[in-house]
């Protein structure tokens, strides 16, 4: 009985309190009184400014521009370092199918990167043989070796879906399509998000990369299963900062060109 009372005690002075809590809510609700706008304000550290490009092609302040139309002094041979012998002329870069693979001087871990390329007007061939380039996010030995975002006439042509333009080779494929003709200028911004390996060399945190294809978005914080391979399965191998490198492919198809390249480093 005792206990019986107690808990009638208990409740009903619960119901009373709780009564005046909620009668008086609007008016006394202590969070409510003490929390100011001011609060949630946070004023430093106060964000760079960086001026934009004249249009959003264009590099802002930041960028380093990797090809500005001139010159290859960013630039060197993939395979032995020595200077890149792809073709400048009228603005434009065009791929040396003989030379190989070009990559920048600089390395980079994580960044933002504008490029611009194009198929030519009269290409032809079928499939992976018709405008095959690519886009090595990070170079991490000569040849093909890294993390290629392909590049490829993928207007009117089939092929592996994880491999048409916009894909990353062989396993990101592109959520649309947004290819335009042979013969118009095409862009990629890329935002490359590098992988950090423990100092074991085993993977801690995996690449993420989301990518623009012509101003729509074919890769959305796609997570990297590592290397990208023409044969076999994707692997993590420990680099610090890559190079970036562009494919001279060796099919015989017409070669591609490129222009207007820079990158804003992240890190
Ligand atoms: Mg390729």
């Amino acid at each position: 009985m005792h206990i019986q009372l107690s808990a009638f005690f208990a409740f009903t002075i619960f119901i009373g309190i709780s009564h005046s809590v909620f009668a008086q809510q609007p008016m006394t609700l202590p969070s409510a009184q003490a929390a100011r706008p001011e609060d949630t304000e946070v004023w430093e550290p106060v964000p760079k400014v960086v001026k934009p490009g004249v249009n959003d092609a264009a590099p802002p302040s930041d960028a380093i521009v990797l090809f500005n139309g001139k010159n290859l002094d960013e630039w060197v041979s993939a395979q032995d370092k020595s200077p890149a012998k792809w073709f400048v002329a009228g603005d434009v870069l065009t791929v040396n199918k003989a030379a190989g693979n070009i990559a920048t001087r600089r390395t980079f871990r994580n960044y933002q990167l504008h490029i611009e390329w194009k198929i030519p007007e009269n290409i032809t061939g079928t499939g992976q043989e018709r405008g095959n380039s690519g886009l090595f996010l990070a170079s991490t030995g000569p040849g093909d070796a890294g993390y290629e975002l392909q590049i490829l006439d993928s207007y009117d042509n089939k092929t592996y879906v994880n491999g048409q333009a916009g894909s990353i080779y062989k396993q990101g494929i592109p959520l649309v399509n947004p290819n335009r003709k042979p013969g118009e200028w095409q862009s990629y911004d890329v935002v490359w998000t590098a992988p950090i390996f423990n100092g074991d060399g085993s993977l801690q945190t995996p690449a993420f990369v989301t990518v623009f294809f012509n101003g729509v978005l074919v890769q959305n914080h796609f997570e990297s299963l590592g290397e990208t391979r023409y044969i076999g399965r994707p692997f993590y191998k420990k680099y610090d900062a890559a190079p970036i490198k562009l494919q001279a492919h060796g099919d015989p198809s017409e070669p591609i060109s490129f222009r207007n390249i820079w990158v804003r480093a992240l890190n």
